[in-house]
């Protein structure tokens, strides 16, 4: 029950007049405002600035002294894998660089694991049945994005705010058609949750039907803190080698928030046997990847306390967003009882559950009065969440002032939506219309 189920009828009704010409004044502001993806703003951009004229005229020979504007060097350059191992938690040896996109490694992981199966598959995972992988609800669409590609099963599973409810994922992994499951450890996209030691063992340790199963680990904000607080989490590769299973863990990462979105460097790392594996299917399609962009990257980060002084710098920028939302948010709908947000210490977005029925509604709303929001449903396979409650808002991108300005509207939004809902149910032929 919500406060405002409480709410006498005619109070309730003078609140949604109230709020319906609040509505309609903001909407005749004639805004233009885009908070659909977690896009890093041009101000963080412009960090990453003194990268362009890296590595120099001349200076294009890397520590080994190759020459790295040529082919080759498919792994990666040794000084750049040791740069980002201690984000991964591995030797510089079970690293891989890949070019601008981790996403693109995802996929391409997902693509030869069904054209050939991974270490330990007895066939392809084409020649599976129906092959499946589980996803963490509220999720990232682009990871199912990849499943829907490759006509691969999307099996839903509750994030109860420090990881899936692990009950859910070892009863669901015994059937042998579960090849993977999708995980954002650290800062999760969209929810910011931090996976618990707990939850990472259980995953290491997996009673899983398919021998050839395994973890999507894609920590993409392992570096991304909001606070002073630099959370760790549990290292999966030494746990899943603990668990006796040392070839389960897929781990992903990149740049792309950290330097240049369009120009970042992607991560890959894994148990020794998947990163020959991946290294055999990584040379058909490619000679090489873009060494001068990691020379660039190593030149500029340095080290991993030059990595973090930058992504503090990050933090000026990006945190005070965050924080006009969550202000937002508090002022318009705080002790209402109507909606639950997120407040999160990394990552780059903030999830709002409004009332059941509702997140299509403001969407909609929100459209009608120039603010673009991600779409309802896009935090759920197939682009369809069952409760229709789950917002995903991104406050990096828009300036300061805006970002303020679009959630005062997004929060009266929420508080329209729920209104109506709320008079609908008590008077449904007066309200319906
Ligand atoms: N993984 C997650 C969880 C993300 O949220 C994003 C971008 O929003 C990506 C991967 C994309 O990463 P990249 O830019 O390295 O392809």
């Amino acid at each position: 029950m919500t406060t405002l189920d409480r709410v006498p009828d005619a109070e309730l009704r003078a609140l949604l007049d109230r709020t319906r010409t609040e509505y309609e004044a903001f909407r005749a502001r004639g805004l233009r405002l885009d908070m659909t993806r977690g896009k890093p703003s041009p101000e963080q951009l412009d960090l990453a600035n003194g990268m362009l004229t890296l590595p120099g005229n001349r200076d294009w020979h890397t520590e080994a002294g190759e020459d790295a504007r040529n082919y080759g060097g498919l792994q990666g350059l040794p000084e750049a894998r040791a740069l980002f191992a201690p984000v991964l938690g591995c030797p510089p040896d079970q690293v891989v660089i890949g070019d601008n996109s981790s996403l693109a490694l995802m996929h391409d992981v997902v693509a030869w694991a069904m054209l050939h199966g991974v270490p330990g598959s007895s066939r392809p995972w084409t020649r599976e049945e129906a092959p499946a992988f589980l996803c963490p609800v509220p999720g990232y669409d682009r990871h199912f994005t990849i499943l829907d590609a490759f006509g691969i099963r999307a099996i839903p599973v509750p994030l109860l705010g420090n990881g899936p409810d692990m009950d859910v994922v070892e009863d669901l992994v015994r059937d042998p058609a579960v090849k993977g499951i999708w995980c954002v450890p650290r800062y999760s996209n969209p929810t910011g949750e931090i996976y618990a030691e707990t939850t990472i063992r259980r995953l290491a340790a997996l009673p899983a039907g398919a021998p050839d199963f395994r973890l999507f680990w894609d920590d993409a904000y392992a570096v991304h803190h909001l606070t002073e607080r630099r959370h760790a989490i549990a290292n999966i590769l030494d746990l899943t080698a603990e668990a006796g299973h040392p070839d389960r863990a897929f781990l992903f990462a990149s740049t792309s928030k950290v330097t240049l979105a369009g120009a970042g460097l992607a991560l890959f790392a894994s148990s020794p046997a998947n990163v020959r594996w991946f290294l055999a299917r990584a040379a058909v399609r490619t000679v090489g990847p873009d060494k001068l962009n990691q020379l660039r990257h190593v030149r500029f980060l340095r080290d991993m306390e030059g990595l973090h002084r930058h992504m503090d710098a990050h933090r000026a920028v990006v945190a005070p967003r965050f924080d006009a939302v969550h202000d937002a948010l508090t002022a318009r709908l705080g002790g209402l009882g109507i909606a639950r947000w997120t407040k999160p210490e990394g990552g780059y977005f903030i999830t709002v559950d409004g009332p059941d029925g509702t997140a299509r509604r403001v969407v909609a709303l929100a459209k009608e009065a120039g603010l673009g929001l991600t779409p309802a449903g896009a935090t759920w396979p197939g682009g369809v969440d069952p409760y229709d409650r789950t917002l995903r808002l991104a406050p990096t991108y828009p300036s300061l002032p805006d970002v303020r300005v679009a959630a005062e509207g997004i929060s009266l939004c929420i508080l329209l939506a729920a209104l109506e809902r709320g008079a609908a149910a008590r008077a449904p032929a007066e309200t319906a219309a």
